[in-house]
């Protein structure tokens, strides 16, 4: 089965569907031009390599010590930018919602309340320095843990399974919370699509599908 060429996946909502949390303006260039140009530059890296157009975006990003020198590093930042931004828009939602069920029983047993839990991801998404994203894990222990990745790193090389996660990157705020990257994860934490993250916990515990 053929991956390639990658496309670019729509929103899952409108545009304007965040409001006013996340403005419709920054969605447009976030999702039609920082998304797009990720999938553009995937599928140019991968253009020469047919062999590597069967192997899923996974594959590719969790197997990158097996792709030619070439091709590595922009597949793991083009790749990595295409694998994180379909999570992060697809762990969103205008319908406001809470963590319930075995998903908020594993939050109080790990950091002991959802306030803490809470607490404790703000501080971690405030000291990615420069670009990069903060994310709620199955780590490969099992356990629940707040991990950070620089860039288009993702969490799959940690052998770790992603719940909910927030894009630190500016381009993710910075038209309506300028530079105050607080603000934006506290509206951030308003609109994460909480039903969404129980299907992550749920289909993180399974065996790899990829
Ligand atoms: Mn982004």
């Amino acid at each position: 089965m053929n991956h390639y060429p990658f496309q670019l996946v729509p929103l899952p909502y409108a545009y304007n569907a965040l409001e006013p949390y996340i403005d419709e303006k920054t969605m447009h260039l976030h999702h039609d031009k920082h998304l797009q140009t990720y999938v553009n530059n995937l599928n140019a890296a991968l253009k020469d390599y047919p062999q590597l157009q069967t192997w899923s975006l996974e594959q590719l990003l969790y197997y990158s010590d097996m792709l030619p020198e070439q091709i590595r590093t922009a597949v793991i930042n083009n790749g990595g930018g295409v694998y994180n931004h379909n999570f992060y828009f697809a762990n969103l939602s205008p319908t406001q919602s809470n963590p319930t069920g075995e998903l908020l029983n594993a939050i109080n047993d790990q950091f002991g309340s959802l306030d803490n839990f809470k607490t404790k991801f703000k501080a971690q998404a405030l000291s990615v320095f420069g670009s990069g994203y903060t994310w709620l894990v199955i780590n490969k222990d099992g356990k629940l843990e707040i991990v950070n990745t620089k860039n288009q790193d993702t969490v799959l090389p940690l052998n770790s399974c992603a719940v909910i996660g927030i894009d630190v990157w500016e381009h993710a705020y910075y038209l309506k919370h300028y530079n105050v990257r607080a603000d934006y994860i506290d509206d951030w934490s308003k609109i994460v699509n909480w039903p969404q993250a129980e299907q992550n916990y749920v289909s993180c515990q399974k065996p790899r599908t990829w």
